[in-house]
């Protein structure tokens, strides 16, 4: 049994603590901020609950699997609960769709009788193509510790299989060739977020995203999603695994090439066989490893690769109850392509007319009486920097008060003004993400899927340094809880084979 330090406390390097400990090795985390989770986390006050990051649930087959085989079910150790109905779309024609928690039949029934037309068939037809690249793309690709466009190909087992996926055609161009309504078009472009893109660059294999939430089902867990993070701790000391927060880690150690443990910015040596990095790609290939050589060609590429988007936050403590609400809801703007051209285009700035997205659970944990509610909106937005190379400074002072206006009148503009009613408002730009959870830019998801190369290229879990495995949302398979608990399980899969296997 091997000695192994995870280098952050974030949802994958939780989830690969825990897997590793259950099969007897001796697990340490080194986390630099104050709590675990990472991005996920539930902010508490006055009775008001947030979830800071993630707030949609889906998959939880991947959660499952991961209690169950570190020592007990998975539903014993949060409230997972069923959404239904999950969502309500609104779009800027004022027409709306209230879509069911599950049952993609269902969900095109309700576009069907929102839209009319050919609205129902066209979603259908659309999900049983997303139905059949989820087929082909999860085992060999998703769950496999596999990267780089050729794996994909090659794993394809017939031409048929390449022709389903169409690695070269975007997730807008799929949507070009199943629906008629441009409101349908706006809905799949949506889910291009999911993975931080540009639904014109990203991939078609997106329409996984829709297929998996309405077959597998959208949930919450009760008192908030952060919950999750509590289990996996807890779950983690159950089996013994050491976490240390307030700790960072300046360097892994190598020693003959291979990774031998990390150093920590007060100095301090740990020496481990195993190194598992949860923090972001691009800082463990272009800081932690700086100066080795193989490190170095992969932080180039990694800078080439196009970042995913960021998110403003607005946390908001509301008076009363707002009428036609519900768990999850989203309000669209008029030209969908400004807010990409606004984020991904050479000259970003906050999108000017956003998709407004907010996430207000009728959950009596997360509110102090029935006659509140917590919202948490969220608009996306170019990653923060110092203004050059496709940023936008985020910490400039006002800008962050300005912008939270505008999104309040921009809801306002689309028929749910919150304004009287808000006792108190937090925000959390791109900056903030980036200075609590060292998420570059404050990205949502590391890299974009940004092009065929970029969505199928991410780092592999398997570094080209024996000894040292990268698990997270930056890494493949991708960001979002599902995705990220996959990586973990990959990781802890190959820590388990005998070194001589694994590198
Ligand atoms: C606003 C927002 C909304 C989102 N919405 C959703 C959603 O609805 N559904 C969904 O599934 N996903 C969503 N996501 C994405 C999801 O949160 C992430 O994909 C996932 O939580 C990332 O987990 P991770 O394992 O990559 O770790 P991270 O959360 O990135 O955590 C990495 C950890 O490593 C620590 N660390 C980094 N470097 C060091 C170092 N050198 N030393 C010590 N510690 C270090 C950091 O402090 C951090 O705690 C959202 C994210 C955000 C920000």
């Amino acid at each position: 049994m091997s000695t192994v330090v995870v280098i952050g406390a974030g949802v994958g390097g939780l989830a690969t603590a825990a897997r590793l400990a259950a099969k007897g090795h001796t697990v340490t985390i080194l986390e630099q901020g104050d709590q675990v989770g990472g991005k996920l986390r539930t902010y508490r006050r006055d009775g008001f609950a947030f979830d800071t990051g993630p707030s949609l649930f889906t998959l939880p087959a991947v959660y499952r699997d991961l209690f169950l085989k570190t020592g007990g079910p998975f539903e014993e150790a949060v409230d997972l609960q069923p959404l239904e109905p999950a969502f309500r779309y609104r779009f800027s024609d004022r027409s709306t769709v209230v879509m069911p928690g599950v049952d993609p039949a269902r969900c095109a029934a309700a576009l069907g009788a929102a839209f009319g037309g050919t609205a129902e068939a066209d979603w259908r037809a659309l999900m049983q193509r997303g139905g059949a690249m989820w087929q082909i793309t999860r085992e060999p690709f998703l769950q496999s510790p596999l990267s780089g466009l050729k794996s994909v190909l090659s794993l394809a087992r017939n031409p048929q299989d390449i022709r389903t996926v169409a690695p070269f055609t975007s997730l807008r161009a799929l949507g070009g060739q199943y629906l008629h309504d441009a409101r349908l078009v706006t809905l799949l472009d949506r889910y291009a977020t999911y993975t931080g893109s540009d639904p014109r660059l990203a991939p078609a294999v997106l329409a996984t995203v829709p297929y998996v939430e309405q077959t597998f089902g959208a949930w919450h867990l009760g008192g908030g999603l952060g919950t999750l993070a509590d289990a996996l701790a807890a779950r983690c000391t159950e089996r013994g695994v050491t976490v240390r927060l307030g700790t960072s880690v300046a360097s892994i150690d190598l020693s003959d090439g291979r990774a031998c443990g990390v150093t920590l910015d007060d100095g301090t040596s740990m020496p481990a066989d195993i190194v598992v990095a949860n923090a972001d790609a691009g800082q463990v290939y272009g800081t932690l490893l700086a100066g080795d050589p193989r490190a170095a060609r992969l932080a180039k590429d990694l800078a080439k690769s196009p970042a995913s988007l960021a998110g403003f936050v607005l946390l908001l403590a509301v008076k009363g109850r707002t009428p036609g609400i519900e768990h999850h809801n989203v309000w669209f703007p008029e030209r969908y392509d400004a807010e990409f051209d606004d984020i991904f285009g050479s000259r970003p700035r906050p999108v000017q007319d956003p998709t407004v997205y907010a996430c207000v659970p009728d959950d009596p944990l997360m509110r102090p009486d029935a006659n509140h509610e917590s919202w948490f909106v969220l608009v996306n937005a170019p990653r923060h920097g110092d203004g050059r190379d496709r940023t936008v400074d985020w910490s400039r002072p006002g800008v962050a008060d300005a912008y939270a206006d505008h999104v309040l009148a921009v809801l306002a503009e689309r028929g749910t003004d919150l304004r009287d009613r808000i006792l108190w408002r937090e925000i959390r730009t791109p900056a903030d993400y980036e200075r609590d959870v060292w998420a570059p830019g404050g990205s949502i998801y590391g890299t974009s899927s940004n092009g065929s190369r970029a969505a199928f290229q991410r780092p592999a879990n398997a570094s080209p340094i024996p000894g040292l495995f990268l698990v997270g949302g930056s890494a493949h398979p991708g960001g979002g809880l599902p995705l990220v608990g996959m990586s973990a399980e990959i990781v802890a899969t190959l820590v388990g084979r005998a070194p001589s296997e694994s590198e």
